[in-house]
């Protein structure tokens, strides 16, 4: 018998427990050798909202999956460019890996989603489906719609966790707490890289708003004051939510302090 190969798609902006917990489930319940993590790719909307970089994404499941011996990511469909369809990528992995048998794990949504396209059979014919019950999901239904119809369909219930990308990405706008909801090295990626909290706002060299350049949106760490190491918007800390975004151009004037950088502040 061949190798048994998860392979775990996702956006992952950012990955969290939810996903680990469910390759983990996989890799044990259907005695699978391994599971490669396939990020998707760039650039594309994703239910009218900007998805980060691939590459940030990319290395947060690198992060998160280091621990693993089982666990890989694969950069497929990071590198191509445009959308990616779950069967190109299959396809590709099937040839890549002529000795494996396939199991793509998805959540039971996702699934359902699957079995309405215009040629499921293609897609199950490349691998077998393992769909995940997230928490509240309507275990019946979906058997119901889909899982009796489709042998190479298993579904597996998966402890619940109600973590959801969505509701970090919100969490971090607030300020809100992340640690246990996603792994320690995945925090602190979000906050050095400043995802989903900081916005560069204006190119360097365009004039900020006067004053302190924070505006209405400067009641939250708008007393940060900025630091000699600061010198680019495009290395900002998480630590706080200001960035330099422009300071004024340098006109000789004898004697006067060279001006301060104005900052802004995201909310
Ligand atoms: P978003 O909120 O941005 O949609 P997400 O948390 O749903 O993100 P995705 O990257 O869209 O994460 O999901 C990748 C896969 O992981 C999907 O098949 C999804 O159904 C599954 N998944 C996501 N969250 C969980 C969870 N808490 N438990 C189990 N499976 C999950
Ligand atoms: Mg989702």
């Amino acid at each position: 018998m061949g190798r048994r190969l998860g392979v775990m798609g996702g956006t992952f902006d950012p990955i969290h427990y939810g996903h680990l917990v469910t390759a983990e489930e996989a890799l044990v319940q259907f005695a699978l050798d391994s599971v490669l993590f396939v990020p998707t790719g760039q650039p594309w909307m994703k239910e009218g909202r900007e998805v980060s970089p691939a590459e940030h994404r990319y290395l947060m499941t690198v992060i998160a999956t280091a621990s693993n011996p089982r666990f890989s990511v694969s950069r497929m469909e990071v590198d191509r460019q445009g959308p990616t369809y779950t069967v190109e990528t299959l396809q590709a992995l099937a040839e890549e890996n002529p000795d494996a048998e396939l199991y793509f794990i998805t959540g039971a949504d996702a699934m359902l989603e699957i079995l309405h396209w215009k040629d499921p059979e293609e897609v199950l014919s490349l691998a077998h489906f393992i769909a995940a019950t997230r928490p509240g999901y309507d275990l019946a239904h979906f058997e119901a719609e889909a899982a009796s119809h489709h042998p190479k369909v298993s579904v597996m219930t998966i402890p619940a966790l109600a973590i959801s990308s969505t509701d970090i990405r919100q969490r971090v706008k607030e300020g809100r707490a992340i640690r246990y909801l996603v792994p320690e090295g995945v925090k602190s990626y979000i906050e050095k890289v400043g995802l989903y909290r900081l916005r560069r706002v204006g190119a360097v060299g365009s004039p900020g708003p006067a004053g302190t350049g924070a505006g209405e949106r400067g009641s939250r760490g708008g007393s940060a004051s900025p630091s000699g190491s600061r010198s680019s918007s495009a290395e900002v800390s998480g630590s706080d939510r200001c960035s330099p975004v422009a300071a004024p151009p340098r006109r000789p004037r004898p004697r006067a302090a060279p001006p301060p950088p104005v900052w802004s502040c995201s909310t």
